[in-house]
């Protein structure tokens, strides 16, 4: 039997959660944001199951090469723009959107000699400072893309929420205050919200929202999974038990002897572990599903493997499917017990995953 580890793409959650996208943001363009391959669910899959989209995001380059090989003709957005003169013939060729965000961009596209128009997303920085230029320069800038004849006429004004995950939060309010009143005399389109200003913060939504973890039924609203906001899992990861013994009291469980056994009691052991992208920090105590009942992981997760207090649930088999996460187990409850973002959880997941669509 080949290895059981197997990460289910529901096409149907990812449609759902896009209708749910448009219905939060009725007014609104929706981009897709399919970085990361598809924040792990495979680039080219989720794409068109999301074909519906206004536009699809992207962080490189030669993702817009293989989404247009697969031939979705959608606008591609590229997020973090281009790094180098040579990316400019590939822009064109692929007909992709760049975002400009800093002077070595405008750099790039001044010295450009060709005149077939690129369309450009300006983004400006009003506190995130990660990308784009300070909100003072806005207009100075914008004048000088509008100059360029290789740059589109129709340039949307863009910038990013550092903590709109906070549905109260100063920071928020602030940076759509600053992005208002700096755009306040430029004309184009506006893009200010990700997934958590979709979820809730209306006034942002504005003309295009870009959303990435809410197509994939993933919350980052600390204490929120993404259920709770009508959105449905698109990754079910699952794998099955291996083996079930029958340890000792006080003998101990895995690597460095981290768990010890309080009584004689099974022991479970499913086929993942990190070296398929679980998280090893996930604590003692992290759930699993074996047929429907939650067990808890004990001991280490090791590279192949975890171990499993069976106390709870005697009757489990050797072959019984074990769910690490999806419906039924939200991804931001495993989140939190190792420390990290549903986002990283899914992105995690190696290739010798097998993934499946249903
Ligand atoms: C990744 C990204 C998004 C999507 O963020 P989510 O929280 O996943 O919705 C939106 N905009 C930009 C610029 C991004 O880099």
């Amino acid at each position: 039997m080949s290895r059981a580890t197997t990460a289910t793409i529901h096409i149907q959650a990812l449609q759902h959660n896009l209708s749910q996208v448009r219905a939060l943001a009725p007014h609104s363009k929706v981009m897709a944001v399919v970085k990361a391959d598809g924040y792990g669910h495979g680039l080219e899959r989720v794409a068109r199951a999301l074909e519906g989209a206004d536009a699809f995001g992207v962080a490189a380059l030669s993702d817009a090469e293989r989404l247009r090989a697969a031939g979705l003709s959608q606008r591609i957005v590229l997020l973090s723009g281009i790094d180098d003169a040579s990316d400019l013939p590939a822009i064109r060729r692929l007909g992709v959107d760049t975002v400009v965000h800093h002077d070595s961009q405008l750099a790039l596209l001044q010295q450009d000699t060709e005149t077939d128009p690129i369309r450009v997303w300006l983004k400006l920085d009003t506190g995130m400072h990660r990308l784009g230029f300070p909100v003072e320069r806005a207009e100075t800038i914008y004048t000088q893309l509008k100059m360029m004849p290789n740059v589109h006429g129709d340039i949307t004004l863009m910038t990013h929420f550092a903590s709109s995950d906070e549905f109260a939060g100063a920071q928020t309010i602030s940076q759509l205050k600053q992005f208002t009143h700096s755009t306040q005399y430029l004309s184009g389109p506006h893009s200010l919200s990700n997934s958590a200003a979709i979820l809730g913060w209306p006034e942002a939504h504005q003309d295009w929202v870009r959303a990435g973890g809410a197509l994939y039924g993933l919350s980052v609203v600390e204490g929120k999974t993404g259920a709770d906001f009508g959105l449905k899992p698109a990754m079910s990861l699952s794998t099955k038990l291996i083996a079930i013994n029958h340890i000792k009291k006080g003998e101990s469980i895995g690597y460095s002897a981290t768990w010890q056994c309080p009584e004689d009691m099974p022991v479970g052991v499913a086929a993942i572990g990190y070296g398929d992208g679980y998280p090893r920090h996930a604590s003692v105590g992290t759930p699993v599903l074996i047929n429907g009942v939650r067990v808890p992981i004990i001991g280490r997760v090791s590279m192949d493997l975890m171990t499993l207090d069976l106390r709870g649930f005697p009757d489990a088999k050797v072959g019984d499917d074990v769910l690490l996460w999806g419906t039924d187990l939200p991804v931001e409850i495993i989140a939190k017990a190792a420390g990290s973002i549903s986002y990283e959880l899914t992105c995690s997941i190696t290739r010798r995953v097998r993934f499946i669509e249903a």
